[in-house]
């Protein structure tokens, strides 16, 4: 069954379920403890994420199930371009965020809760990524772990069913809450939108650090990981600060995870001008001495990808067309990183090198 609500209609939505693990319920308070907010929540408040709230004294979870947006898209679109390239992927859209990026380019969903959409049970979304025949779904477009007790839920049933879990987010949540969510993730796109504590903290409402462990839990927890910085002008756009950001990646696995860097166009609150091509491209060479994967999003550019051995073409993308020419290899050469944790992932098919037979890391 799925309903259709309107925020304003609170007698509507869904369940007011309960959320003891992350949340304290004391003297009336709510004290929530999913994110670096921290949030302490009086009766009839929500929390800075607009989500979770208190409703006399107990902590409410009223957009469980809540989408926003479903739509296949290319799995490119995510971005991620080495895990099931060329493949179409179910995407849902929630509500909220837990940062209030100034420059948001989906603020409408995530700046607001009092939007249209439509209550969703983790089976319905099953049963629409079967009917679409998409090997994986993505929990996207807004912040999609502030509404975890869902992402749990639709993850482990999705799973089930062999579908892929794809996470698309700005990683600020606690270490406990983000062990328990990445044991259920294949893949994940996490965006690391500055290296300034004060840019996190004081202009996006977010928290560098904790943004930093989540991504290193994503890699020791062998997630398949890639990473995004939007390039906005004015903020981030330092040749300084995009050097630091590269310098971490390359501090996680060498050369090979790859960074997504996308030109922003003005948005909400952020006026400045769009992101010029040329200075993205050339950002990205400068990034290319580093790193072995740098793409750019939002612009017109070349994002082929190479075998690193002998250079020929992987992966072929023309916007959202892709040819893959690696070979399809189960051999596994990457997995378990760390052997005290037993997850994902899927079978560990990989694609190999056509000519050369180097093994990618590009999942089929
Ligand atoms: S998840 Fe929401 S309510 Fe909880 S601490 Fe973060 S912003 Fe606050
Ligand atoms: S974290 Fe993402 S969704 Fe949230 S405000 Fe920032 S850009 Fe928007």
């Amino acid at each position: 069954m799925t309903d259709t609500c309107d925020y304003s209609d609170f007698s509507q939505m869904g369940t007011a379920a309960e959320i003891p693990v992350y949340a304290d319920e004391n003297d009336g308070i709510v004290s929530c403890k999913l994110c670096h907010n921290n949030c302490v929540i009086k009766n009839g408040r929500f929390g800075s994420c607009g989500v979770r709230g208190n409703k006399s004294g107990r902590a409410i979870i009223p957009f469980y199930g809540f989408i926003s947006s479903l739509a296949v898209d290319p799995i490119e679109k995510k971005p991620l371009y080495h895990f099931k390239p060329g493949s179409q992927i179910l995407s849902l859209g929630f509500t909220g965020c837990n940062l209030h990026c100034p420059f948001c380019q989906n603020w409408r969903i995530s700046q607001k809760t009092d939007i249209q959409g439509r209550y969703m049970k983790p089976g319905e979304i099953i049963s629409s990524a079967l009917k679409y025949d998409t090997s994986s779904i993505a929990y996207t477009y807004s912040e999609p772990l502030v509404h975890i007790e869902f992402l749990l839920d639709c993850m482990a049933l999705a799973r089930r069913h062999g579908i892929a879990n794809v996470l698309v987010t700005n990683g600020c949540i606690n270490q406990h809450a983000a062990k328990e969510l990445l044991k259920l993730t294949d893949a994940a796109n996490v965006d690391l939108k500055s290296f300034s504590d004060d840019t996190y903290k004081q202009l996006l409402g977010g928290d560098l650090q904790t943004t930093l462990n989540y991504i290193k839990l994503c890699y020791i927890m062998n997630v398949h990981l890639e990473i995004t910085t939007l390039v906005v002008p004015q903020l981030n756009d330092s040749s300084r600060e995009l050097s630091e950001i590269a310098d971490f990646i390359v501090s996680l696995d060498k050369k090979k995870i790859p960074w997504h860097l996308s030109a922003y166009h003005p948005e909400y609150r952020w006026n400045a001008p769009p992101t010029e091509s040329g200075f993205l491209l050339n950002s990205a060479k400068e990034a290319r001495k580093k790193l072995m994967y740098v793409y750019t999003g939002n612009i017109s550019a070349v994002n082929d990808t190479s075998c690193e051995n002998c250079g020929e073409i992987l992966v072929r993308r023309n916007g959202y067309r892709v040819n893959v020419f690696g070979e399809v290899s189960m051999q596994d050469t990457e997995n378990k990183k760390n052997e005290n944790i037993s997850f994902p992932l899927l079978p560990g098919a990989r694609y190999k090198c056509g000519k050369c037979g180097k093994m990618s890391g590009i999942i089929c």
